[in-house]
């Protein structure tokens, strides 16, 4: 099974990389992809570009083997929507293949605005990542979806190539990448929220005003 776990990356925290580590276990798989999407530059802040955000990540998962990067997003001009990569990554499994993407509850939520998101379970399972918050509103279509769709075990995401929800519960570490740039910006230190490579290379770059 292919485990794609997509997002800003603006930077890389532990947050993020503890979790692609319990997903890798829980999901049973030798490795989960982190892709990283493509964003418009920040006019207001400092930030980082697409490179920068691709350098800071190969530092975070450099000693991980289980732990890779899907840079195809950033490759693309403009936005990137998902089920476009999805169909790609798709085209290149082949039609047999488990594939699964991961998103968090506050994503899943506004689902049904993603362009051409009837596709996506056409295309790969979805592992709702529980996060704190207000949660699905009932009624809604992604709270439809999810129970039409629900599985409660990991093992039938390898009993069909897609079309399955999951929703997982981990233990998440209480990080946000808007906590740290704030933290730089204001000359305070973001350290043990993030791997210190990743922090020397941002404090090497001047980046997010180090
Ligand atoms: P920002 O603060 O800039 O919004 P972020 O830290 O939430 O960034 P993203 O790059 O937007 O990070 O997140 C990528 C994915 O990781 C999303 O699916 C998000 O739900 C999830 N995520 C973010 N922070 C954590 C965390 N601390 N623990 C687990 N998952 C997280």
């Amino acid at each position: 099974m292919h485990v794609i776990y997509g997002g800003t990356f603006d930077p890389i925290h532990h947050g993020h990389l503890r979790l692609a580590v319990e997903l890798r276990e829980r999901l049973g798989v030798p490795e989960v992809s982190l892709m990283p999407c493509h964003v418009p530059p920040h006019r207001d802040v400092p930030g980082a570009t697409s490179a920068q955000r691709v350098a800071l990540l190969e530092l975070a998962i450099a000693n991980e083997p289980g732990l890779t990067l899907d840079n195809r997003e950033l490759g693309r001009n403009g936005a990137s929507y998902t089920a476009e990569t999805l169909r790609q990554v798709r085209a290149e499994l082949g039609p047999e293949q488990p594939l699964t993407m991961v998103l968090g509850t506050d994503s899943f939520a506004s689902f049904d605005c993603w362009q051409e998101w009837q596709r996506i379970p056409e295309l790969a399972h979805i592992v709702v990542v529980r996060r704190p918050g207000p949660g699905l509103e009932s009624g809604s279509v992604p709270a439809r979806l999810l129970e039409e769709r629900a599985v409660d075990r990991v093992e039938a995401l390898y009993s069909a190539p897609c079309g399955h929800i999951l929703e997982l519960d981990p233990p998440l570490l209480d990080i946000s990448a808007t906590g740290i740039r704030e933290r730089i910006l204001s000359s305070r230190s973001p350290r043990y929220l993030l791997p210190d490579s990743v922090w020397h290379e941002i404090r090497r770059l001047g980046l997010y005003g180090a």
